[in-house]
């Protein structure tokens, strides 16, 4: 172990392995009289996961114990392949995804979190360029679906619906199709060749895209309903809440934060004030602090003449070879303290690199304007959360003298045109299955439900395409499962590589274990449970620090200008590295520790021509006793003493 700290300890100080009373403990308390079987169950991290990724798939792919089916065939393809089953977007999610699934991760209860979102851009960057195409489109349906809003879950949607072979004709009211991944998020965090790319492979299975095409204004709701089978709403939320704040109302130089980054992402903000206060505490208020450090101030531009210095609505032309960039003063502020803000660590840690002040536990109070009614100051004060409402602190009030105020601590949608979809607050509400309350044919998923992450939007959209498919095929939508996410499916792996089950022929038999039609002794949970680090055997595992990726660290001033990505993908060696770090919870990972201690020889691994991952050791209950010490040494949890009663 390097500086870090182990969280989870094999031995308590002055434990002796002479005090053990092995025979008593393990002999003779077992009451049970059962044998093993084999439960997969949902590992944490892709409970967590909202795209519903089946991580622990991809990262046994990287380290090599789930082979490709193909001869010849990369593990980055054949990984890839595993993430698209729930994710299109792998390369963007990898470098912008704040990863509650590494906050979920089992690792985190031996030393460190596996470092699942570094592993996941290495693949995407790699397909992205070894040109992997999109997988096949499933058989023509001849069903049509309408898709409203090119963001990721319009996107998302789009991808999984043509998949299942479902016509799709996406409508997008800007020029380009990426939503947020686009136009909320700089391009240093989101390449745009690494975005289009991936947005391409979507376009590319066959969705009919028409951009610059508002629903509600050129094409009507009543129109799609006509045209479609069914309509997904994807609208994104673009309308920024304003401060609830005297003062703020109409004030022009009081803005809001998606604007301001809907504008700097079209090319339109060129240069910003000499100092800026940012309200919020999300991602959305990083990146228009940090983007306001990186334009700084403008101190000489030949056309213009604006009274803050800020290039807001100009294009290029207006001030080509003329801008004099100069630092700025970028504060930004949360409710919360910093520690809880809901933006992730490390962009945090970004941003006060950058030059960045950020003050949490603050609450805005008043804009202080001038005579002419421009905002020169905001008054704040220091607050307490009770909840998610701040309350003041009396008399710690101040002020934060400025030239612009930006607010960024929320959004709704832009429900011009689309008025009857809108739930009164500016959003569209659903019911099971992303179905929107009370229209048929009308699904709705992503921010227009309630602004959330992008692997959110994502996995709603994906949901929302199945459901799609269910109500189509006979006008209902069936349940949904409990852990709602991609499942590793033991069939469709057997499938994959040719090793079905026969076919069962309905006669009565004694006892599967030599069945050719049965999958013997295996019992799926997935959909259901999501195994906890107790029921892992966390003594096994060596603690092996997290490889964390490279960054670029960009210190103060020398931010102004830089719109370089900082990230540094894994090398091929790191991202196998960090597949090696994961617990394979809830699956078997091949370890042999049942068939090493199993006193019985009961265990055995399965014969190496019908192995697959899911099937690698079984037991022979004839010569099983019920000793439970296969499930005792079984790192993963995969062992469950069932049968025998
Ligand atoms: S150890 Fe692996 S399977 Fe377990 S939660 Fe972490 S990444 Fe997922
Ligand atoms: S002990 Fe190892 S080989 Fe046996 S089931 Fe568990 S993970 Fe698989």
């Amino acid at each position: 172990m390097s500086d870090q700290q182990a969280t989870f300890r094999r031995f308590e100080d002055g434990a002796n392995p002479n005090d053990w009373d092995l025979e008593d403990k393990i002999f003779q308390q077992d009451k049970s009289h059962k044998c093993p079987t084999y439960v997969h169950k949902t590992p944490p991290c892709q409970g967590s996961c909202p795209s519903g990724h089946e991580i622990r798939g991809w990262l046994a792919i990287a380290r090599g114990m789930d082979k490709p089916p193909v001869e010849g065939m990369a593990w980055q393809e054949y990984a890839f392949e595993r993430m698209l089953e729930a994710n299109p977007f792998p390369a963007t999610m990898g470098r912008v995804c704040p990863a509650p699934c590494e906050a979920g991760c089992n690792r985190n209860e031996v030393d460190d979190t596996v470092g699942i979102n570094a592993v996941e851009q290495y693949v995407g960057d790699w397909a992205n360029e070894h040109d992997i195409k999109a997988p096949a489109v499933g058989t023509d349906t001849g069903r049509k679906v309408a898709v409203v809003g090119g963001g990721p879950a319009g996107l998302a949607a789009a991808f999984f619906l043509r998949r299942q072979g479902h016509g799709v004709t996406l409508f997008e009211a800007n020029d380009e199709l990426g939503g947020m991944m686009r136009f909320g998020i700089p391009g240093y965090r989101t390449p745009r060749e690494m975005l289009d790319t991936e947005i391409g492979r979507i376009t590319s299975m066959g969705v009919d895209v028409h951009t610059n095409t508002r629903v509600g204004k050129d094409i009507s709701i009543e129109k799609l309903e006509q045209s479609f089978d069914a309509i997904f709403w994807a609208l994104g939320a673009q309308n920024g809440r304003p401060l609830p704040v005297e003062g703020w109302e109409g004030t022009e130089n009081c803005i809001n934060g998606i604007e301001f980054l809907d504008a700097f992402n079209k090319g339109y903000v060129l240069g910003t004030a000499n100092r800026v206060v940012v309200v919020g505490g999300g991602d959305t208020s990083i990146d228009v602090a940090s983007v306001a450090r990186r334009l700084g101030h403008i101190t000489h531009v030949a056309s213009t003449d604006h009274p803050d210095g800020t290039l807001i609505d100009f294009t290029a032309q207006d001030v080509a070879g003329s801008l004099v960039r100069e630092g700025m003063q970028a504060t930004l502020t949360s409710l919360f303290p910093i520690e809880q803000m809901t933006a992730a660590e490390h962009e945090r840690e970004d941003a006060k690199r950058e030059g960045v002040d950020i003050k949490g536990g603050v609450m805005p109070l008043e804009v202080i304007k001038d005579a002419n009614g421009r905002a020169i100051a905001l008054k704040m004060c220091e607050c307490d959360m009770k909840g998610n409402a701040p309350v003041a602190r009396e008399g710690t009030e101040f002020t934060i003298e400025c030239d612009i105020i930006i607010s960024a601590i929320g959004q709704s949608g832009d429900m011009t045109g689309v008025e009857e979809m809108d739930n009164g607050r500016g959003f569209i509400d659903t019911e099971a299955g992303y179905k929107v309350k009370g229209r048929d044919k009308h699904f709705a998923g992503g921010d227009i439900l309630k602004p959330h992450l992008l692997t959110t939007a994502i996995g709603q959209g994906r949901i929302a395409a199945e459901t799609i498919t269910d109500y189509l095929d006979d006008g209902d939508i069936d349940k949904r499962p409990r852990v709602d996410v991609h499942h590793f499916n033991l069939m469709a792996e057997l499938h994959q590589r040719g090793k079905d089950p026969e076919a069962y022929d309905h006669m009565q038999t004694r006892g599967t274990n030599d069945a050719a039609f049965a999958v013997h002794n295996y019992e799926d949970r997935s959909a259901t449970q999501i195994i906890r680090h107790t029921e892992l055997f966390k003594g096994h595992f060596d603690l092996i620090p997290r490889g964390r990726r490279d960054e670029v660290h960009i210190e103060g001033d020398a931010v102004l200008g830089n719109f370089e990505e900082r990230i540094i993908a894994y090398s091929e060696e790191q991202a196998q590295k960090e597949g090696e770090r994961c617990l394979s919870c809830g699956m078997c990972f091949e370890c042999d520790n049942c068939v090493i201690y199993c006193p019985q020889d009961a265990v055995f691994r399965v014969k190496k021509s019908d192995r697959t991952v899911g099937r690698y050791v079984d037991t022979d209950y004839t010569k099983c006793i019920g000793c439970h010490i296969c499930a005792d040494v079984c790192p993963t949890g995969y062992i469950k003493m069932g049968l025998g009663e």
